[in-house]
């Protein structure tokens, strides 16, 4: 008997709705793009979450708020078009800011009750040497609201939400970013939609840059596929919600 027989982890192709939460535009794809593809590809609904408005990354200095929020969307739908994402969704909290992650918390409760998805992506914010604070934030009050989505004395930002709210199953959560996988997933067959959608980001990307990134995305897909019988992997700390809590 393992844990896993008490603790099932999800088989993340039985959620036919996922919501993916990331704290910048792009983060979704580089970190879990090909995984993503896959799931649209087999029907599941893909819902984006983005946490902060991702200011900050904007590499055309000249430009103006107005003209960088334009630009960073227009990236993001071209993108989201490529992997099949259905819907996206902006929170706006400044990118490298100071913001509180009880407010965070509560935003990301509301949309959890409210778009009821059977699985949550967000980056694992348990990473060494993760330096964003975005990326920890973001993590963080994710699993908080994942284990607390059911508590409805818990409130989100959302009196009406909380209201009407009568409870769903989540199977759990997925980190991506993350150094401590328990998947590796294939990620071949979608390989060239995952990088086609990266390639989408220039609001944040020189070329030198972009291209730094692939090689690095490349890089790193074939590292964690070693001793696989496929080419491309994206590493995935898959659990159920309940393993988030007091070691299990
Ligand atoms: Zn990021």
């Amino acid at each position: 008997m393992t844990i896993e027989t008490i603790l099932p982890t999800p088989d993340i192709f039985s959620a036919r709705r996922v919501l993916c939460i990331q704290p910048h535009y792009d983060d979704n794809d580089i970190g879990t793009g090909g995984t993503l593809a896959r799931l649209a590809q087999a029907g599941t609904e893909l819902l984006y979450l983005t946490v902060t408005d991702d200011l900050m990354g904007v590499i055309d200095a000249p430009l103006s708020t107005e003209a960088a929020q334009q630009a960073l969307k227009r990236d993001q739908f071209a993108a989201g078009k490529i992997i099949g994402v259905q819907e996206q969704y902006w929170l706006g909290y400044p990118d490298a800011g100071e913001y509180d992650t009880f407010a965070m918390r509560r935003d990301l409760l509301k949309y959890i009750r409210l778009l009821q998805p059977d699985l949550v992506f967000a980056p694992d914010p348990w990473l060494t040497y993760e330096a964003h604070r975005d990326h920890i934030q973001t993590g963080l009050a994710t699993a908080e609201a994942v284990i607390f989505s059911g508590l409805t004395r818990i409130a989100s930002s959302d009196p009406a939400v909380d209201a009407s709210y009568e409870g769903h199953n989540l199977l759990g959560v997925a980190f991506y970013y993350t150094r401590e996988p328990n998947e590796i997933m294939d990620v071949t067959s979608a390989w060239e939609a995952k990088l086609a959608a990266v390639r989408c980001y220039e609001t944040q990307f020189n070329s030198e840059g972009m291209e730094e990134l692939v090689m690095a995305l490349e890089f790193k897909s074939r590292q964690v596929s070693q001793g696989k019988d496929f080419e491309h992997g994206e590493p995935l700390k898959i659990l159920h919600p309940s393993a988030l809590h007091c070691g299990f």
